[in-house]
């Protein structure tokens, strides 16, 4: 399901993968693939991803925590990041576009289950919520995003 961008997208991210030096905070890995209707994987989707830092600041005039990747054939992206900070209202989140080739941009919010203020969000959807997986130190999130068959 879609989900609006919120006021704090940058056009053009880099193609990059690994957040974690772009400054501290609990690892994530978040990670899962781009299918569509039929539960086929979309590949060659750019799955662009940003977020706030783990105080909840966004980086609006660089490029921290903010990158795309190109999903493989099988559909497939991962990010090594970290679990963003809440703000003013907002529970912590990731924010996501997802351009297929062919279809049209699925923008989007990702939620962590268990997350005390997931509940007076208004923006919160159970339908967003990602699968944890603690792997050693870091904590594994898993989505599959649903695009339209092209
Ligand atoms: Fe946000």
């Amino acid at each position: 399901m879609s989900l609006t961008e919120g006021p704090f997208y940058t056009p053009d991210s880099p193609e990059k993968t690994d957040f974690r030096d772009d400054g501290s905070g609990d690892a994530v890995t978040l990670t899962g693939r781009v299918v569509d209707t039929r539960c086929q994987p979309v590949a060659g989707a750019v799955v662009d991803l940003w977020h706030a830092d783990d105080l909840g600041r966004y980086d609006n005039s660089g490029y921290r925590y903010r990158g795309h990747v190109r999903t493989g054939t099988d559909g497939s992206y991962r990010f090594e990041t970290i679990r963003p900070g809440y703000y003013g209202s907002r529970t912590r989140h990731y924010h996501v576009k997802i351009a297929a080739p062919r279809r049209r941009v699925l923008t989007t919010q990702l939620y962590l289950p268990g997350e005390p203020r997931n509940d007076s969000d208004w923006l919160f959807r159970e339908a967003l919520l990602v699968s944890l997986d603690r792997a050693h130190r870091v904590l594994v999130a898993s989505f599959e995003f649903v695009v339209p068959v092209g």
